[in-house]
Formats: C-alpha cells, structure tokens, sequence
C-alpha cells in the first residue's frame, strides 16, 4: 500500500521482517494471506546459509532436544532458569511440527547419528520450498538492501525505515537478521544495533561451533586431513564424535561441539582411543607373552599414519609390549588417551557455524517481543540462543518464528 508522506512516497506493511534467513522466511510463511509483509535482505537471494547447510543436506531438525541441547551466555545465576526457558520454547514448537510441515512439502527426514534428521532433498530445494509458500502470500522480498541502524526510527507506536530512497512504515518490526558467522553469506549487526537502539542488553558476541588453532609445528601439517572418532574433554564438559585435524589445527564435529565451551588459555584433553582401555589391552597383551610392538597394537585401533607420528619423536618404534619401561608405557597411554593441547585461538566468526551471544531472551516476552517496546520482535540467531551442533539452531529458527507469528 503506498502514500504520500510529504514529498516521498511511503510504503505501509503491517509487518517487516529484517533478514531472508530461516528464520524471517518460516516467520513470513506463518502469517496469514490478510497480513501485508515486506522482507527487506541485504544479499540479492534469500537463506543463504540454508543452501550452504548439513554439507549441501539442510540438516534441519535433531528429534532429541537434551538439556545440554542449547546454551545462551547469561550470568551463571541465570542459567538453568534460561535453559529451560529455551527448552519450554522449543516444547511449544518442537521437531515433529517441522518434519510434519517439511514432509508435507515433500521433504523427507534422513535420520543420521546424536537423532540429527537432514532433508531428502537439496539444500537448494529446502530454500525454494520456502520461498515458494511465502510468494503464494501477501509478502514482497526486497533484495539487495541493507537496513542501516540509522534509517530506523519509532514513534507513536510506528517503526519507519528509510532504505533505497523508499520510506516505509510498519506497525510490527521483525528482526532475523542473524548472527556475525560466516561474513561472506552476508551479515551483518544491524540486529545487535537495533536492540540496543532500543534499550536491550546484547550479551557478548562470540564464535561457535567453530574450529581450533594449535601453535605452528611440521606435525600440524603432517596430520591435515586424518579424521578419527575421539573424546574430547574442557572441564567437565565431555563430547564422544569424530574429530578432524586441519591445516591450522583442529576441527571435525567433535571440535566445534566442545569450542561451545572453550575460552582463549583453557586446554582441551582428547583421547583417541575412547572406545577402548588401552592399558588394558596392553595388559591383556602382555598376558599372552607380549610379543607384538606397541606400534602394531596401536595401529589396531588408529589410522597408521596418526600411529606412525608419535613414533618419529621417540625410540619407542620396535618395543615390543613385554619390554616396554612403566615410564614409556605410560608416555604411551597419556598420549593416545588424554593428550592435553592449549589450542591458540579459535578460527573466529570467518569459520564459525553461528554465533554465541546475542539479544537476551529474558528481555523478550513470550513472544521474542521487547518487553520495552511493542510490536518490535527477534527471532533466530540474533538471540542469544545457541544450539548444539545436529540441527538444533535451525530448529531454534523455526520455533522462534512461530513464537512472533502467535502474537495477535
Ligand atoms: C556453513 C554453515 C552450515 C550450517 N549448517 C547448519 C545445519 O546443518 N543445521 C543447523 O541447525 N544449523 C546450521 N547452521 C546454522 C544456521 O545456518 C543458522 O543458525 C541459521 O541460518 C540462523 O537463521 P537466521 O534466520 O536467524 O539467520 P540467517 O540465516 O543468518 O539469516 C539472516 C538474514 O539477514 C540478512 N541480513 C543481515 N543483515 C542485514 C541487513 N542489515 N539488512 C538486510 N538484511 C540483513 C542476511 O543476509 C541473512 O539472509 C550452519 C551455519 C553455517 C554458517
């Protein structure tokens, strides 16, 4: 609906939406054909991170929400009570009604390992689905758009948005402009900005899900590439999954899963062994005379190149199992089974799946309204949710839209 606002024309919607992410789509997809909406996104295409997503796959949802599921950054006082008040949300809109929407759209779960469910179809296809219920509405996508924190402004009860040499007026201001991961898909604070702008507390901003730095060394380079199943422990904190060195250090799922709770100086203890109790079969081994070298019982269980490095930094490389000293044997078994690293630094937001921190969810009704001013709503990442690692911060998305789209 246009009027003239003075000289310029003005554009009226009921509703903006700030970001073409998962969230500001599945928010718009919610809404009835009788509401007027206007998606205003800076990239010249919609989900960007959809398409990049589950490796091409969209893994969309996990069926098993755990209470370690998600976490947000609050003070410590805080915690449990804001972890189950993101539980409680995610019970109000759980897996099973996006799977039921998905399969009805003729997306598929593929269920994979930790109940991660990624889609039947393409990444691509996931998007246009999207896409294609919201155009059947009453919804208009502005591309190639960027709202600057400055072109916002509220009074009596209305947002305006000056973009484009357009003016626009909405009663509702949705942002789902997402976090600061991954700059080349397109982000950028303008979420963060606006809570502030209006009064919020923006809790701080960090990677997660991302991977870790270890210092310069020849063996960093030797080791890019080998993937392998580990335990992976900071604190009490413990992750059983695979774990991949890089070119600059460590990654893999089981890595971007523990950085969740790494903080620049806190070492991180592996074992890559965690199915097995090496020194028990190293005794089991000795029982039956000991004979074979450590070397072939290690390689047993470890990829043969991993094995064959610790062994150049050492004379241990033909020691049978019955003539290894209780100092070695332990040198052995500390490394393989609790290496500890002081990882450098993480690979920052370039590398991080999403972003930890965000608008506080106490500061938000219900809704994910502002309790301090109406009708203005955040949703997705730029809350400070974050999910695990499985699906978990796209089901954050979809349940967080759906809590908006309640308000009437
Ligand atoms: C490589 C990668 C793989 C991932 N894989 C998975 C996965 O398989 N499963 C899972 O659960 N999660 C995954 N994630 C995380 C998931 O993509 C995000 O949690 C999710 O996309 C957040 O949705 P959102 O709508 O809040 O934000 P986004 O999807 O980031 O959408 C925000 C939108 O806002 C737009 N925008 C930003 N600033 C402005 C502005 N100033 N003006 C206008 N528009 C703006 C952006 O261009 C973007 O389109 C992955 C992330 C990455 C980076």
């Amino acid at each position: 609906m246009y009027f003239n606002h003075g000289e310029s024309l003005t554009e009226y919607y009921d509703k903006v939406v700030i970001g073409a992410g998962a969230a500001g789509l599945y928010y718009s997809f919610l809404q009835g054909d009788d509401l007027s909406i206007l998606i205003i996104e800076k990239n010249k295409v919609p989900g960007k991170k959809i398409l990049v997503s589950g490796g091409g796959r969209c893994n969309y949802t996990n069926e098993k929400i755990l209470k370690n599921s998600y976490f947000s950054t609050v003070a410590s006082e805080e915690v449990n009570d804001t972890s189950n008040k993101i539980r409680k949300y995610i019970a109000k809109y759980p897996p099973e009604k996006i799977i039921k929407i998905f399969k009805e759209w003729g997306i598929n779960p593929i269920l994979k390992s930790r109940g991660q469910l990624f889609s039947s179809i393409k990444a691509k296809g996931v998007r246009d689905a999207l896409i294609n219920k919201i155009l059947n509405k009453n919804t208009t996508i502005l591309y190639n758009t960027s709202v600057h924190i400055d072109d916002i402004k509220y009074s009596d009860k209305v947002f305006s948005i000056t973009t484009n040499n357009k003016n626009i007026t909405c009663e509702s201001l949705i942002v789902a402009s997402g976090g600061l991961s991954f700059p080349k898909l397109g982000v950028s604070k303008i979420g963060y900005q606006i809570a502030e702008k209006f009064g919020h507390n923006v809790t701080e901003l960090s990677p997660a899900l991302v991977p870790l730095q270890l210092k310069e060394s020849k063996n960093r380079s030797k080791l890019s590439g080998i993937s392998l199943p580990v335990q992976i422990r900071i604190r009490k904190n413990e992750i059983y999954d695979d774990l991949l060195f890089t070119y600059k250090g460590i990654s893999g799922p089981a890595v971007l899963r523990i950085s969740n709770y790494w903080n620049k100086g806190d070492k991180v203890s592996i074992n890559f062994i965690p199915n097995e109790n090496l020194t028990e079969l190293i005794q089991n081994e000795r029982s039956l005379g000991g004979k074979k070298t450590i070397k072939t019982i290690l390689k047993a269980y470890l990829p043969s190149s991993f094995v064959d490095l610790f062994f150049e930094s050492n004379n241990l490389q033909n020691t049978k199992i019955a003539g290894i000293s209780k100092k070695d044997l332990k040198i052995v078994v500390d490394y393989f089974t609790q290496l500890s690293l002081t990882p450098t630094d993480s690979e920052g937001f370039d590398k991080a799946e999403v972003t930890s921190g965000g608008v506080s969810i106490n500061e938000l009704d219900e809704y994910l309204q502002s309790k301090f001013i109406p009708n203005l709503f955040f949703i997705g990442e730029v809350c400070d949710v974050t999910g695990d690692l499985g699906g978990f911060n796209f089901q954050w998305a979809w349940t967080s839209a759906y809590l908006a789209s309640l308000y009437k």
